[in-house]
């Protein structure tokens, strides 16, 4: 296609001061090594290590001060530190090695995908995404549904599967977490340094970007292009802070999830409308739409739209759209679902409407929700009518959502509502720390070589138990104190430069100790996650946590969403309670959760603490990174461990369903279970100094989570339930008209 003869296409000149995109910005790069440059680029370092000790190995400081960024370390770095890199054989070899096995990686046309679908050629999916969590150096993320929409791309990218994902890239989205000496929240946004960061915009030969026009709105908004490399995904993210844009439009892409009703919309719609349009000009076809979440549904409207343009009716468009697209729902909290009211779809959309070959009427009712029509625009009602697969991400989550939007199917009985049910996985190679990957590896690879590219197969798992107990316990206890170096050095160093006030100190996790059994509660700070739970009976706990010879610690990290005044209260109450002398400085509270802290933490405490309000928590993924690295569970029965937990891989409660109060409930079963089953376990050790009885259930819990809970079994199932029907819908014929 020849993109100069679109008009609703600009390349515009890059703006002053940034990277043109052609490489040459990296001006000490000796040509030996000049692939460190490419590899930089491609997201393929996040999951590989040794591809990251390549950079690391360059210069160790500098990697650290680049926040294990390699972009922004080649571009930082001293000549002299490459010229070493350069003599040196060893590194010399070892960088060969790594190249070798990227290129090797990128350029295989036989991944698994490839095996068992060889009749797919005609498809590719387009993922649409509001938010991506991949690495802490794209901070695209909000939480756990970033994450995921991450892992799926990693994973897609392990398996062949062919896959583009679209989404936002916010250049102040990130919020950095400080907490005040009285416990409140106060956010400090950081600037993406665009430039520095592994995402490149889309250029042409004139190193021009590509800047498309939004279809249909006036006054007009302009996107700037940009791709991350996911491995061998390709993933597009839309931006308008550019020149081009009013102040307002600039703003649209500035960060996630605004509470602005009409910037809401307006992101939706560059996202969804948008996103459409650029991978139709990028000449990137594909066959089927997969929508993460509501937030970009406006994709499927677009599709029709361009249905009716080519003059098929709206009714066959629907129809034809409708076959080839998925979405994924992640949310049984009603504020989860975008409802915009009809005065702003009026604003928006009514020169949109027409060219769908509807009117007012009709464009309106695929909104609106049967029970309440008038309530306004709903982009959840709206996923559900364009797109004829549907799944919830948990067993349970099925359930409730089946429940939750029946009346949308009101002729059939609710246990056939088009709804099903795939459970969330973590993409393990991201997940699961590294020195424990090459510990499983050394029992592993003499028996199945090939585990890595098969780790969905619980059989192989089976080998989990020859793990000698000292090894594991000892890897263990390293990554615990690793933890908790990484929570203690800044506590240093904010005394050392700032004498800041010890009580700060100490809130933040000064006293604790790694002999000492800990539990980990780290996760977005929504209300229905209940994080103050524990501190339900204040004396009970203090007697856990303070018993002398058995002490327990708990560490809290999270943030609250910056206009939840709840969750930010709630958060208050920890922090007040980290501060109580009471509690010996055994609850800590570490300040600006992120990717990283996450590693950190799902690595290296004892147990997991997990108790929202059933059923709210649809999935729930940052237990199953815990248990990949032996972390056990301590969870309420509810979104993914109710599938997890067999008896022997952790700790449940929970599952009964309490008249009134389920607070008065649950906290007392968390007592229980702690005072009579995991404080014992985890404190009776034997002369060996190893609680023999703790590390079997750690091995239970890596080799009964990390078969089922992984992105493989995730995306493998996406495939093997959807794409036959895709297929099917996408064989020669109809692939004509079925195109986009
Ligand atoms: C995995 C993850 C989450 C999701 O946690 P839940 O258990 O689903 O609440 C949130 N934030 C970060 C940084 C994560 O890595």
């Amino acid at each position: 296609m020849d993109l100069a003869n679109i008009s609703d296409i600009i390349w515009f000149p890059v703006e002053i001061g940034s990277v043109n995109g052609t490489n040459n910005h990296f001006v000490n790069i000796p040509p030996r090594l000049s692939g460190l440059v490419d590899l930089a680029y491609n997201l393929w370092w996040s999951w590989h290590p040794q591809a990251r000790v390549l950079f690391k190995q360059l210069n160790p400081e500098a990697w650290k001060a680049s926040v294990h960024n390699p972009v922004k370390m080649l571009r930082e770095i001293p000549a002299e530190f490459l010229e070493t890199a350069v003599k040196n054989e060893e590194y010399l070899r070892r960088y060969d090695i790594i190249m070798n096995r990227f290129s090797r990686y990128m350029n295989s046309k036989a991944g698994w995908f490839q095996e068992h679908h060889p009749d797919s050629r005609a498809v590719t999916i387009a993922y649409f995404s509001a938010e991506y969590g991949l690495h802490h150096s794209l901070p695209l993320y909000a939480g756990g549904l970033g994450f995921l929409a991450g892992d799926h791309l990693k994973e897609c990218s392990d398996l062949g599967v062919p896959l583009v994902g679209v989404g936002f890239m916010y250049s102040e989205g990130y919020l950095h977490q400080h907490i005040r000496i009285d416990g409140w929240q106060v956010g400090i946004r950081e600037i993406l340094d665009r430039d520095a960061a592994p995402v490149k915009r889309v250029l042409n030969s004139a190193g021009e970007q590509l800047v498309i026009r939004m279809p249909h709105i006036e006054p007009p908004i302009y996107v700037a292009v940009w791709k991350v490399d996911v491995g061998k995904v390709p993933l597009y993210l839309l931006d308008t802070d550019i020149l081009l844009n009013d102040p307002a439009s600039r703003k649209i892409s500035s960060s996630l999830y605004t509470s602005d009703r009409e910037l809401r919309l307006k992101q939706e719609i560059v996202l969804g409308i948008g996103g459409r349009k650029v991978l139709s000009l990028l000449g990137i076809e594909y066959t089927a739409v997969h929508l993460n979440e509501g937030h970009p549904a406006f994709a499927l409207l677009e599709r029709i739209r361009e249905r009716v343009e080519k003059g098929i009716s709206f009714d066959e468009a629907l129809r034809q759209v409708r076959g080839t697209s998925i979405f994924t729902t992640h949310t049984s909290v009603n504020a989860g679902h975008d409802v915009f009211p009809v005065e702003l779809m009026d604003r928006y959309f009514s020169s949109y409407f027409p060219s769908l070959g509807i009117d007012r009427e009709r464009f309106l009712s695929l909104g609106a929700h049967p029970d309440s029509p008038n309530d306004g625009f709903n982009m959840t009602v709206l996923a559900m009518r364009l797109s004829a697969y549907h799944n919830a991400v948990s067993r349970r989550h099925g359930e409730v959502t089946r429940q939750m939007w029946r009346s949308l199917w009101k002729e059939i009985p609710e246990n056939q509502v088009p709804i099903d049910a795939i459970t969330n996985g973590v993409h393990l190679p991201t997940w699961m720390n590294p020195r424990i990957e090459d510990l499983i590896d050394t029992y592993f690879y003499p028996v199945t070589p090939n585990w890595q590219q098969e780790h969905d197969d619980e059989a192989i798992w089976k080998l989990v138990d020859e793990i000698s107990d000292d090894k594991l316990w000892a890897l263990h206890t390293h990554l615990k104190i690793k933890l908790f170096n990484r929570i203690r050095e800044p506590i240093r160093i904010k005394w050392a430069q700032r004498r800041e006030d010890p009580l700060t100190l100490v809130t933040g996790g000064l006293l604790l100790d790694p002999s000492i059994l800990t539990l980990g509660f780290a996760r977005r700070f929504a209300t229905y996650k209940r994080a103050d739970l524990i501190f339900y009976d204040i004396d009970r706990l203090r007697q856990i946590v303070c018993n002398p010879w058995r002490p327990v610690q708990i560490i809290f990290a999270g943030k609250a969403h910056p206009s939840d005044e709840e969750g930010k209260r709630i958060l208050q109450k920890i922090y007040h309670m980290a501060q109580q002398p009471e509690f010996e400085g055994r609850i800590a509270f570490v300040e600006d959760y992120s990717e990283q802290t996450a590693q950190y933490m799902v690595h290296g405490v004892d147990v997991w603490l997990n108790n929202p309000l059933p059923p709210m928590e649809a999935s729930g993924t940052s237990g199953m990174k815990a248990a990949l690295n032996g972390v056990l569970n301590l969870s309420i029965l509810d979104g993914w461990w109710i599938e997890g937990f067999n008896g022997k891989n952790g700790w449940a409660f929970g599952g009964d369903t309490p008249n009134g109060n389920r607070d008065a409930a649950d906290a007392p079963a968390i007592y229980n279970l702690l005072e009579q089953e995991v404080v014992p376990l985890y404190y009776s050790t034997s002369l060996d100094g190893i609680p023999h009885g703790w590390v079997k259930m750690m091995k239970e819990s890596v080799k009964s989570v990390a078969p089922r809970f992984c992105a493989k079994r995730m995306v493998k199932e996406y495939v093997s339930k959807y794409y036959p029907q895709l297929i099917s819908c996408a064989d020669d014929e109809c692939r004509v008209v079925l195109k986009g």
